[in-house]
């Protein structure tokens, strides 16, 4: 016996499935299972007054599909490091003073007793040679015959340096010679790290004045300073660094080849390597 619905209850069902079609709401079953057991789903779905289909045997557009395909992991890029442009970093041009000359950094050193060195010291040692040179050798600090002096590398060493300098064809005034620190170390010491960090920033300003093409670091202070490294100096004497866009070769210190005449080799060696960059005449190998 087929059950009949009335049509006013007919009208009601239609409207609250379109308010559930407002909703989004739209798969109604005729039936829950094969038995067709439920006389009120198979009431709606052919309600026997109205004409036309039924609300649920209307064909309704497909609902869009919810499921979201996966999306594929975009594939990695390995980009090449780039290497920064040699030349000076953005806080090393920060640092840089504007027109700065060698008279100006010696007036701001002044009688400095900025670090602790300035109690032994006799003279302040600022540095000698050409403001414009191409070659800056930069020591430690200054010794006893320095001190007394004022000039940079003018003992026993100093001397030895001359020869350094006049080996490779150029004179101690074509080149400019300079220290970490200004002021002599007691019993030549070597200097601590809160002096070389107070005096440093004073070399830093010769050098970028001068401008020179190649820094040769004399000895390890120098070395690491201007490398900012603990590395001996021995690790990676004779290779080519690199300081503000400019060439920096480390190499042993003259006091060192006093006391080790044998490593007056490696300095050549390392020597020789600046003149190349230099553009300087090697000297020629005598025939056997
Ligand atoms: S070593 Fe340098 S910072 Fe120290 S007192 Fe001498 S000039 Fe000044």
């Amino acid at each position: 016996m087929t059950a009949t619905i009335p049509e006013s209850l007919q009208a009601k069902i239609e409207e609250r499935l379109r308010y559930y079609e407002d909703l989004g709401i739209r798969l109604f079953f005729r039936d829950r299972g094969p038995s067709g057991s439920s006389s009120v789903n198979s009431s709606v779905a052919a309600p026997p007054t109205r004409s036309g289909p039924s609300f649920a045997e209307r064909s309704w557009p497909t609902p869009p599909s919810r499921v979201v395909a996966p999306v594929a992991a975009a594939p990695v890029t390995r980009v090449a490091a780039v290497r920064a442009p040699a030349g000076p970093s953005l806080f090393e041009e920060v640092d840089k003073i504007k027109d700065d000359t060698l008279l100006k950094i010696r007036e701001d050193l002044g009688d400095c007793t900025r670090c602790k060195l300035h109690k032994g010291r006799t003279k302040l040692v600022f540095g000698d040679g050409s403001p414009t040179a191409k070659l800056v050798f930069v020591g430690e600090g200054p010794g006893a015959d320095e001190d007394i002096q004022g000039l940079p590398f003018v003992g026993r060493a100093g001397k030895l340096l001359t020869q350094m300098i006049e080996a490779m064809g150029l004179q101690r005034k074509d080149v400019y010679i300079c220290n970490v620190v200004k002021c002599r170390p007691p019993e030549n010491r070597t200097p601590e790290p809160d002096e070389v960090e107070t005096c440093s920033p004073y070399l830093s300003r010769q050098i970028d004045v001068i401008n020179p093409k190649v820094i040769v670091c004399l000895g390890a202070v120098a070395a690491k300073t201007l490398l900012e490294t603990n590395r001996g100096v021995s690790q990676y004497r004779g290779e080519w660094q690199e300081w503000r866009g400019r060439k920096l070769m480390a190499t042993y210190h003259p006091a060192y080849l006093l006391r080790n005449p044998p490593a007056k080799a490696d300095v050549w060696k390392d020597l020789q390597k600046v003149m190349i960059e230099l553009g300087l005449a090697l000297p020629k190998k005598k025939s056997p």
